[in-house]
């Protein structure tokens, strides 16, 4: 087939949401209900309806409750985030998280609450306050959540299309004027023409276990391209997972007594940790995990005995199978619960590296916004954080643009060629020899999977990924084919994890200290004198990737930062 010929159509809206997550929806939502008039087309790769990863998601959701004091939640993660908190912004989400919350519970979504009606809460990584709020049926909550989110959407018309990519951002000058993306069934070519455009597509992965196919890295380099600063790109979550299977559920079972042992069945974090155990965030458990395995007391097995009978309530899935498979596990003879033999690894998941952006999600772009988990917020992840900070950020978002279409005026239209060049560009892939995207998505995650490369860093092992990164993107990458659009489709994903990881690696290079998630071998300390700061990333004139450290704004702020949460490690 002639890819040149294949049809294209052109779609008009005054706002392209890109991303039909719980983010993008919220968005989508605010924007109706201040000006019905408007028209959202909200664009998703997935399934129709399907609402993004909240549909898996247990229904966790963290919020200030009325009465606590939001200051003590800010410090709380100021201190959780070794101090690259932008105090201002948190104390603003953290002060809308329970009117959220409500906002779930009048869209018929349930909490799980005590005999008197009050919220049961599980208090986070041993920190002081900040806590999550279970969903009432542990296995379905987030379910729930994505289901009435989407009848919202239904209900307030907003226009929605499904598998379709968007593969890059059209700018006029300094403004967004729309995107294009082609389906991923019948490759039929878009050109989106918005007077504004919502990047909505959630955190940056490499298609692990847990987030598999929706976000990978495709956003990240239309942002990068449309000149968008980047953030935090030197963060991982690297979770700790079932060897054989995916198992989530840590942001409760570890607050409530679960915990790791080695083959020793030594529960090892209480060595690097006397203070918090296994309390505390997988990234920390992780690096311990490496260094035990690497030390020869490995494999390391989950031990949920120390879990009060009476919590299980919180742990144990009661409806649905959420991602746990618990019915098909059992089915298998595993009993996650009673098994003490099940093998756990660290997993690299995803990176909390976004975009930079103004409090209202604002890129710098005219016209083009951030919200979710793709907009950068938090250094490490804390738990029901996700469900919280795309509703609040999704509505902050949602209001602003709103505010800007007021007067933004219309834009020039995509021109003819403009369109033209990029549908060659996002064609010219399309093939039948080569290599397939996944046999080229393979050797990145193996290069990203190296404790020495995602846990246990250093120079040495930072710079020979780089090279390695290098050999691929020369002489494996152009090689790389899509036969149908479905695995055009795979081919951005991997496109996109390919700028991923190169940001990623040089982050982490630049980053010479250690500091939350990030662990160098060969600066262990933290060095505040050079690095409180957040690295930012752009793309420079030449393409290539230019990055500085920005210093954290401490005069600005409210809260001294004085207190780390990693000083309560020894590695
Ligand atoms: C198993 C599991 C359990 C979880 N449990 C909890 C929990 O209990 N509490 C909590 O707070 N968080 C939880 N989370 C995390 C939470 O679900 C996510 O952080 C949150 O839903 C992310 O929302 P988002 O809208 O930012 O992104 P997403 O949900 O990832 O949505 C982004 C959407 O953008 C689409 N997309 C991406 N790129 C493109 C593109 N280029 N073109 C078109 N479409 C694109 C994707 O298909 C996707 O639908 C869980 C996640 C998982 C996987």
């Amino acid at each position: 087939m002639d890819w040149k010929q294949v049809p294209e159509t052109v779609l008009r809206t005054d706002v392209l949401i890109i991303g039909g997550g719980a983010a993008g929806m919220w968005a989508a939502k605010r924007l109706k209900e201040n000006d019905p008039g408007l028209d959202v087309l909200m664009v998703d790769k997935g399934p129709e309806s399907w609402g993004g990863l909240m549909r898996l998601a247990g229904g966790d959701f963290a919020a200030v409750l009325p009465g606590e004091s939001v200051d003590d939640w800010v410090k709380d993660v100021v201190y959780y985030w070794d101090g690259l908190c932008e105090q201002d912004v948190m104390e603003d989400i953290f002060s809308q998280s329970y009117d959220r919350l409500l906002d779930y519970k009048n869209l018929g979504c349930e909490f799980l609450e005590d005999e008197n009606g009050n919220l049961r809460g599980v208090p986070q990584r041993g920190l002081d306050h900040c806590r999550l709020y279970p969903a009432k049926l542990k296995g379905t909550g987030g379910q729930n959540m994505a289901e009435a989110m989407v009848k919202e959407m239904v209900r307030l018309g907003v226009r929605r299309m499904s598998r379709t990519l968007v593969t890059d951002l059209v700018k006029d000058g300094d403004r967004v004027i729309g995107a294009v993306g082609f389906h991923s069934i019948t490759g039929e070519y878009y050109i989106f023409q918005a007077r504004a455009v919502i990047v909505a597509c959630g955190n940056a992965s490499w298609k692990p276990g847990y987030n598999s196919n929706t976000s990978t890295g495709e956003w990240v380099d239309m942002c990068f391209q449309a000149g968008v600063e980047l953030r935090n790109f030197e963060t991982l979550t690297v979770m700790n997972a079932p060897k054989l299977f995916f198992w989530e559920g840590q942001a409760i079972y570890l607050a409530l007594g679960g915990r790791f042992v080695n083959a020793l069945g030594e529960p090892f974090m209480d060595k690097y940790s006397p203070v918090l155990g296994a309390n505390t965030d997988n990234n920390y458990i992780t690096r311990a995990m490496a260094i035990e395995i690497r030390n020869g007391r490995g494999p390391i097995y989950l031990d949920l005995s120390q879990i009060k009978p009476e919590d299980m309530v919180f742990v144990k899935p009661q409806t649905g199978n959420q991602m746990m498979n618990y019915e098909k596990l059992l089915a298998e003879g595993i009993d996650f619960f009673h098994d003490k033999n099940i093998e756990f690894i660290p997993q690299v998941q995803l990176t909390l590296g976004g975009a930079a952006t103004a409090p209202d999600g604002g890129t710098g772009v005219e016209g083009l916004y951030v919200c979710g988990r793709s907009r950068s917020l938090d250094y490490v992840y804390m738990g029901g954080f996700g469900l919280s900070s795309t509703a609040i950020t999704g509505y902050i978002t949602g209001n602003a643009v709103a505010d800007y279409l007021r007067t933004a005026s219309a834009g020039r239209e995509v021109s003819v060629g403009e369109a033209a060049g990029l549908k060659e560009k996002l064609y010219s892939p399309m093939g039948d020899a080569g290599l397939t995207p996944k046999q080229v998505l393979i050797k990145v995650q193996n290069l990203m999977s190296h404790y020495d490369v995602c846990l246990l860093k250093s120079a040495e092992s930072l710079t020979a990924a780089l090279g390695e990164l290098d050999r691929l993107r020369t002489e494996e990458l152009p090689r790389m084919y899509a036969a149908d659009p479905h695995y055009l489709l795979k081919y951005k994903e991997v496109e996109g994890i390919f700028l991923l990881t190169e940001l990623y690696l040089r982050a982490s290079l630049l980053r010479q200290e250690s500091r939350g998630s990030h662990y160098r071998l060969d600066y262990p300390k933290r060095n505040d004198k050079d690095f409180l700061g957040w690295i930012v990333q752009r793309q420079g004139a030449d393409g290539s990737v230019v990055q500085r450290v920005k210093p954290v704004p401490l005069a600005r702020y409210k809260h001294p930062v004085d207190r780390f949460y990693s000083d309560n490690f020894t590695f």
